[in-house]
């Protein structure tokens, strides 16, 4: 059955980088047998330049029609002073919502080529593949009430609510336990139950959804004790679930281990195994048009896109095998290289990784 990938390259490096990509699924469709077929929207200030909407009608109607979305990036200098409504990330924004992405899939990969790259020693992070499954449409980030109000005294008081329903926990759960089937079968719910009732309901709701799930190995964390051991001993996870702030700050933590931004993809999924898939980093428009963005980051979101969206879980290994093959060889963009590598530019890049494809 032919699945439909909705493009959208967006701003700065997300066109060069989405084109490397796009030439990786050409691959998969002419070599392959992945029967995907592509179309390109507008997204970000370059959708408002064209139709003053920094997330068109036409782009929504094309991300909702198709199986998965591929996104480079958004947002620039050029757009900066536009009025906060209009802003390129209000295009990010409003696909995350309209498309009711709640699952926040990132993981911190480090090939061992690029164990250098890291702050941390080698041999702590050298092979290091975690993946974090944050929830990313609830929680104290839209919790009610909020704001800040002023006390009879004068004096004011800033509030925010922890809040989550328990079909909100279960849902996010079940998409954990699931990524961790699809792995090494080891989950690690983090929360902060011993202070937070609402993070005691999370640790209630995970429990009862591992009894759907009796092969993954389900372990509880609080979240100061899960930011010590990310950074002291990050190898012993596999996969790790946790609340909207904990994931927001507990996955940026693991990004950072692997020390390399043009390498780490991400996936945010709706309840149908639907996703939106981008590299966690911007639009660089520092180097944007240069041909030396990284664009392996973007290949890697191909692997999650074909292993979650698209059920194909052989052509996302034969992906993530050629990106390792390209490092191998010792092909770098100039964010990853040292001396003695070979240096390439993005189009370069995106060739090897069709040419490791093809080999
Ligand atoms: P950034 O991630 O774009 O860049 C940070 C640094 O990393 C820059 O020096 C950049 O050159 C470098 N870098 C990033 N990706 C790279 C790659 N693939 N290869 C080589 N080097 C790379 O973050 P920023 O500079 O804070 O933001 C720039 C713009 O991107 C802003 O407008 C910001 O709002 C936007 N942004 C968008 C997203 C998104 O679309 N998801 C995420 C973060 C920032």
């Amino acid at each position: 059955m032919t699945k439909k990938i909705a493009v959208l390259p967006g701003d700065g490096i997300g066109i060069e980088i989405v084109a490397q990509a796009v030439k990786v699924l050409e691959c998969l469709n002419s070599d392959f047998g992945l029967n995907a077929e592509m179309e390109q929207g507008l997204v970000g200030g370059s959708a408002y330049d064209e139709t003053g909407s920094p997330l068109p009608e036409a782009t929504l109607k094309l991300a909702k029609e198709a199986d998965a979305v591929l996104l480079g990036a958004v947002g620039g200098y050029k757009w900066e002073s536009l009025d906060i409504s209009v802003r390129p990330e209000k295009g990010l924004l409003g696909l995350r919502s309209e498309l009711e992405l709640f699952a926040n899939l990132r993981p911190a990969i480090l090939y061992p080529q690029l164990a250098h790259a890291s702050t941390l020693k080698p041999e702590v992070v050298s092979g290091l593949d975690i993946m974090i499954v944050r929830e990313l449409t609830g929680g104290i980030y839209f919790g009610q009430p909020r704001g800040v109000r002023e006390l009879e005294n004068g004096e004011k008081q800033g509030f925010n609510t922890l809040i989550y329903k328990e079909s909100e926990i279960e849902r996010i759960a079940h998409v954990a336990f699931e990524t961790a089937m699809k792995r090494d079968k080891r989950l690690c719910s983090v929360d902060k139950a011993n202070v937070l009732e609402c993070t005691e309901l999370w640790r209630e709701v995970v429990e009862r959804v591992s009894k759907d799930y009796p092969e993954v190995e389900l372990s509880h964390m609080y979240v100061d004790n899960a930011a010590m051991q990310l950074v002291r001993a990050p190898k012993q996870f596999d996969v790790m679930v946790t609340t909207n702030m904990f994931g927001d700050i507990l996955s940026d933590c693991a990004a950072m281990l692997t020390g390399s931004i043009g390498m780490l993809p991400s996936a945010s999924m709706d309840k149908n195994q639907k996703g939106m898939y981008e590299p966690i980093h911007g639009s660089a428009p520092d180097i944007a048009g240069q041909d030396i963005a990284n664009p392996l980051a973007t290949i890697l979101s191909v692997a999650m896109m074909l292993r979650y969206s698209l059920d194909a879980e052989e052509l996302a290994v034969k992906v993530e095998k050629a990106v390792d093959d390209v490092l191998n060889q010792n092909l770098r963009t100039e964010d990853i290289y040292t001396q003695g590598d070979t240096k390439v530019g993005t189009s370069a890049m995106g060739d090897a990784v069709v040419a490791a494809l093809k080999s």
